[in-house]
């Protein structure tokens, strides 16, 4: 069913975005609002049919769970029926922030939301707006982020407008998102804390808060369809532009070589092929269609969601994406093998 999409500038009246964002929830119906990781598309997360909406407009499969999210600690109690001492801690160094935290789910949450899990994700966002939102519905809130299932998540309000317009009545656009990709997901049920998707809140932040980490094998390792899976959107292609993208890895001039034939041979077959790397190898692609990412991790997780969209903006066949995973971090690293897909090149042992 579309229906008329109304998009309101929260800087240019704010008190009037926080309150027809706040009433739309508590009717039951869905809401693209702004958060410092990436857009969200809002549902009331105790209203199991406004939660399958969120599904449908996404194109969402069932089995993947989504993150609620509160706006103050006297509402966890709503969510969580069990909120361990590790949960506890994180929540207490990181909160309001990029970090979403599984805990034993409170039987006020349905089904809809964990997808059967006996678990819920959790989050208190950061940005101001998105709590400001969600305090005044006075629920909380199940959001995804506001992108058609599958494309790279919405980092500016016109991205979720591009994919979810005719499909939700209200666009929240509180500019473009200071993280740039979605929150770091951990499991907090057992003793260690697992971290499920890296994100902006690194294995490094989490240790030195709860005195231990893991890092689930899962988070750089390629899609894995039929696997079964601690995080159900561990096993999705995601964020995949049109174009093939393919990764390399390896020595910096070893990549630089790969990356040109490919780029050649792509040309000779009239294929519109582009390098993404980091600033520093920007020199190397000399003559070259290029999109480069900043120069270390913050600005790569800001800047990669919008660069994937571009991509197919501006017509690319191929990307070629010049990997560093030391100065790039995990998350961009786990991102960029999930809009990949197989494609990953190690120079030097070139075989696909
Ligand atoms: P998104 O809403 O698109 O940011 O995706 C939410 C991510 O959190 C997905 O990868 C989910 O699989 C994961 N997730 C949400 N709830 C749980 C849960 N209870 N247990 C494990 N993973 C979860
Ligand atoms: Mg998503």
């Amino acid at each position: 069913m579309m229906m008329k999409t109304k998009t309101i500038f929260a800087w240019k009246d704010r008190e009037s975005a926080v309150a027809q964002a706040a009433e739309t929830l508590q009717n039951g119906g869905l809401v693209v609002f702004p958060t410092e990781t990436v857009y969200g598309l809002g549902a009331n997360a105790f209203d199991a049919d406004a939660v399958r909406h969120i599904f449908e407009a996404k194109g969402r499969p069932q089995d993947n769970p989504l993150i609620v999210h509160i706006a103050d600690m006297e509402r966890l109690a709503d969510v969580a029926a069990e909120v361990s001492e590790t949960a506890r801690r994180l929540m207490k160094a990181f909160w309001p922030g990029p970090i979403s935290i599984i805990v034993k789910k409170s039987a006020r949450i349905p089904d809809a939301v964990s997808a059967g899990l006996e678990t819920v994700a959790v989050r208190m966002p950061g940005n101001d707006l998105a709590r400001a939102i969600i305090a005044r519905a006075g629920i909380p809130v199940a959001a995804p982020s506001a992108n058609t299932s599958g494309k790279p998540s919405p980092t500016l309000a016109r991205h979720a407008y591009e994919d979810l317009c005719g499909k939700v009545p209200l666009i929240i656009d509180g500019g473009p998102c200071r993280v740039g990709v979605e929150s770091t997901v951990v499991d907090a049920t057992g003793e260690v804390p697992v971290i499920l998707r890296p994100g902006d809140i690194t294995p490094e932040m989490i240790r030195e808060a709860a005195g231990g980490v893991r890092v689930h094998h899962g988070v750089m390792s390629e899609a894995q369809k039929d696997e079964v899976c601690a995080s159900p959107g561990m096993k999705y292609k995601h964020y995949a532009p049109k174009a093939n993208v393919t990764i390399f890895t390896g020595d910096k001039k070893e990549v630089a070589k790969c990356i040109h034939f490919r780029y050649y041979s792509d040309s000779m077959q009239g294929r519109k092929a582009v390098v993404l790397c980091l600033d520093e190898c920007a020199g190397l692609y000399p003559g070259c269609e290029l999109l480069t990412l900043g120069a270390g991790a913050k600005d790569a997780e800001a800047a990669l969601f919008r660069t994937l969209r571009e991509i197919d903006e501006q017509g690319f066949d191929a990307a070629y994406f010049h990997a560093q995973e030391e100065k790039m971090g995990l998350a961009v690293m786990n991102r960029i093998i999930r809009a990949a897909g197989h494609r990953i090149v190690a120079a030097g042992e070139e075989k696909e």
